[in-house]
């Protein structure tokens, strides 16, 4: 069992413990053993977070950038050199192999330190009047306290990706980290604090989901929720926020389609594929989670997918040569499960991998699996499995293949193989998604915008359009005397 953490609620500068009883225990997905206990906080804590992060909100938004940028710094230098110890806390209460905990964490820092970078230009502008007696200027202002909501499957990145852009813009922060998940917010909070955050710019409550982001939503200090989660909650926090016209920036679930057209290079194409859908078992808001494969080398390539799906090793991500973590929790495996029940009796065939929970291991674990022969009306073909369940289906024509692409509400991510330059930007330009990968499957990077549309989300993350969503633009006015 780690420390026990129950002081984890930060509140003005202060970590605050509640009263016996109001606490609630964190596992490990792969052990099923007890990791510690957290503070399990209400309304009342989340309104007096708010009430710190508004008195805190005129010095941090006067500050300059530059003074911004180097607590962000410090706090990316600092994160980065405790990668290793971040990463094993991450494996601890996510489950991931270590390797990739390791590799979120690093990337998790790379948005501290791009928005460090960004805090200093926060650029303006100056618009050539058509009257020559006005000047008109348009002045970038951070928007207020903001409360940012996040999941578990990327307990790290997630919470830098919102609060580094949101910090440097000026604005100040409420964080509620998954319950699931908070250990790793709690270290991010640390590295703030020693990075010399002021009181009450960043602050967190753990707790009740309702309680807490009732406050958020009631409260009109809050200006900007921030959210990535399910589509379900994002659609909520929408409606919700609609009373008071908060400002809301969503990042939601995926269905993403894998196309592997007949020119791609087949070999980076199964790597690649093989990547998208496994990492992190699959619970990933991008992953892939249907695959389209021209019939002409359907055969070929699924062979080589096949070889490597059985080569994966699943099991604690604390073990070297783990491919596969666990998933979060009973329900995440019962959803896969559900998929593949499902799939199978509409006549689907397992091809690679099928769930056979993994011999010994106790937590909730699941076997990577690829089916084929599959149909529309399959459960898995349009909803998000969240695990490492991988359907098949062949095509003929890229008109076809895109229609079926398109062919849902989701519009996150979208991933085509092909060597043709033409192809490569036909369809990325038809394909209804925030995000194109080309023979990529990793897009999302500090430097770029990531989002969805349709009922993935409706705002950016990362890159300058990331602190855009935290800035609003003041138009003023000038009258000029000739
Ligand atoms: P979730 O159930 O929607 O929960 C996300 C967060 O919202 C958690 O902290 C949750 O806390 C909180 N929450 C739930 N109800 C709330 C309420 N009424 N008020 C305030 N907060 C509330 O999603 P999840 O299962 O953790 O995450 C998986 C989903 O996230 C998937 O759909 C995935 O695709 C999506 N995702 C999207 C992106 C992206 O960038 N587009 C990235 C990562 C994940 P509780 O757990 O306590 O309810």
């Amino acid at each position: 069992m780690l420390e026990a953490q129950t002081k984890s609620i930060f509140i003005n500068g202060q970590w605050k413990e509640l009263e016996p009883g109001k606490t609630t225990p964190i596992y490990n997905p792969a052990t099923l053993e007890k990791l510690t206990e957290v503070a399990f906080g209400a309304e009342q804590e989340a309104l007096e977070a708010i009430m710190a992060a508004d008195q805190a909100f005129p010095m941090w938004s006067e500050m300059t950038g530059r003074k911004r940028s180097r607590i962000l710094y410090k706090a990316a230098q600092l994160m980065l050199q405790d990668a290793d110890r971040l990463g094993e806390i991450l494996t601890a209460e996510q489950g991931k192999p270590l390797k990739e905990a390791i590799g979120e964490v690093k990337g998790a820092a790379s948005f501290l330190l791009w928005y460090a970078e960004e805090a200093s230009r926060s650029y303006g502008e100056w618009i050539p009047s058509s009257i020559p007696t006005k000047r008109m200027l348009v002045i970038p202002k951070p928007i207020g306290v903001v409360a940012a909501i996040t999941p578990w499957n990327f307990p790290s990145s997630m919470i830098t990706r919102k609060l580094a852009p949101a910090l440097a813009a000026g604005c100040t922060v409420v964080l509620k980290p998954s319950p699931e998940t908070p250990l790793s917010a709690i270290e991010i909070i640390k590295i703030f604090e020693e990075a010399g955050m002021p009181p009450g710019v960043v602050n967190m409550v753990t707790g009740d989901a309702d309680a807490i982001g009732k406050a958020m939503l009631t409260n009109k200090a809050v200006k900007l929720i921030t959210f990535t989660g399910s589509t379900k909650v994002g659609k909520y926090l929408m409606r919700e926020s609609a009373t008071q016209l908060k400002k809301v920036s969503l990042e939601l679930g995926g269905h993403a389609p894998l196309i592997v057209f007949e020119d791609a290079d087949l070999d980076k194409a199964a790597n690649l594929a093989l990547a998208s859908k496994f990492r992190n078992s699959g619970q990933t808001c991008i992953c892939a989670n249907r695959l389209y494969v021209h019939e002409a080398v359907a055969t070929e390539f699924l062979d080589k997918l096949q070889e490597k799906v059985e080569g994966l090793k699943v099991g604690s991500g604390m073990e070297e040569d783990t491919d596969l973590g666990p998933l979060i929790s009973e329900q995440a495996c019962a959803k896969v499960q559900a998929h593949l029940n499902d799939a199978l009796k509409k006549g689907a065939k397992i091809i690679a991998g099928g769930n056979d929970w993994t011999g010994d291991l106790k937590g909730y674990f699941c076997s990577p699996t690829v089916i084929a022969d599959v149909s529309d009306d399959m459960l898995v073909m349009h909803e998000e499995t969240f695990g490492p369940l991988f359907p098949v289906q062949t095509f003929q024509a890229e008109t076809e293949v895109i229609q079926k692409a398109n062919n849902t509400d989701y519009g996150l991510a979208a991933y085509i193989f092909t060597e043709n330059t033409s192809r490569t930007l036909r369809v990325a330009e038809k394909l209804d998604y925030g995000i194109v990968g080309v023979n990529d499957v990793f897009p999302a990077t500090a430097e770029a915008p990531f989002g969805g549309i349709k009922q993935s989300g409706n705002g950016k993350e990362g890159g300058h359009h990331g602190m855009d969503e935290f800035l609003e633009k003041k138009f003023v006015s000038i009258g000029v005397e000739r």
